[in-house]
């Protein structure tokens, strides 16, 4: 069991799938309870959440919109009290060439991926302070610091994350709250082979930039977040840390 994990409650949105739901698994494997919150049925990470032993709670919830993340607050104080860990990890991460992105779809890219950072922070951070304790784990991607291509919304969104990660470790730290984010390289999940669908040409060139070469998958991440989340952690903030095979190093 992780330290400092047993009977806390963490937050991870975006949890009804790939890394999301990795994370949840990791984390109620450690001890903690689970709220997940997605767009999307999150039944099947409940059930691994009950399987490892642990109390969850699943809350559809658009995590860009600030009153349905409102709502996922108010779902979080009626069953559980309060939120010890938040994990922002809902994201999406359209390829489009730069000249194709319109207004919209980068609006939509940012409100997704950063203003929803904003937002659970916003919700939650009150309650951490209350308790002196808090670990909010965000998201990043190694893209930030790779030469891809069409991803103009998405990689400046991501520079939001680790922006806001640094600036909020210095705003949280008196009372106790980390902030730190992970940093991804190309990822086998449902987002990158399903739904929005990466080929096995550009996994195989994506991975060969790595020390070790082999494809990511979720699980190459679970312990980066649950040490992150962990007593052990209470020294280490406004980080990101790059869990991508050592392909940036920093
Ligand atoms: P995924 O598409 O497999 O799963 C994302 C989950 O987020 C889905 O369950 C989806 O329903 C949910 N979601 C999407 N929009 C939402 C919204 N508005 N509100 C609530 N939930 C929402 O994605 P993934 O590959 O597991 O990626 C997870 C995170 O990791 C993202 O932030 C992504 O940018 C980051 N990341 C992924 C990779 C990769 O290659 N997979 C690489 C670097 C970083």
């Amino acid at each position: 069991m992780g330290k400092g994990h047993k009977d806390r409650i963490a937050v991870i949105t975006g949890a009804a799938a790939g890394i999301g739901q990795a994370y949840a698994k990791r984390l109620a494997e450690d001890g903690a309870h689970i709220v997940l919150a997605d767009i999307d049925d999150a039944s099947d990470t409940l059930a691994l959440v009950r399987a490892a032993g642990r109390d969850g709670l699943a809350v559809r919830c658009d995590v860009s919109n600030e009153d349905e993340v409102m709502h996922l607050a108010e779902q979080v104080k009626v069953r559980f009290g309060h939120c010890d860990i938040l994990v922002n990890n809902a994201g999406i991460f359209p390829n489009q060439p730069f000249d194709s992105i319109d207004f919209a779809q980068w609006r939509r890219v940012m409100a997704i991926n950063l203003d929803s950072m904003f937002l659970t922070a916003h919700a939650f951070v009150p309650g951490m302070r209350e308790r002196h304790w808090g670990r909010i784990v965000n998201m990043a991607s190694n893209t930030f610091s790779t030469p891809v291509t069409g991803y103009a919304h998405y990689i400046a969104s991501k520079g939001g994350v680790i922006g806001l990660t640094r600036a909020l470790a210095s705003d949280l730290a008196a009372d106790g709250i980390t902030v730190n984010a992970i940093a991804p390289s190309l990822t086998r999940t449902v987002g990158t082979t399903i739904t929005n669908p990466r080929s096995e040409e550009r996994f195989a060139r994506v991975s060969a930039h790595q020390a070790i070469p082999r494809i990511q998958v979720p699980d190459d991440l679970v312990g980066t977040l649950s040490f992150l989340t962990s007593d052990d952690a209470a020294f280490t903030t406004g980080q990101t840390l790059y869990v991508d095979g050592g392909w940036v190093r920093t």
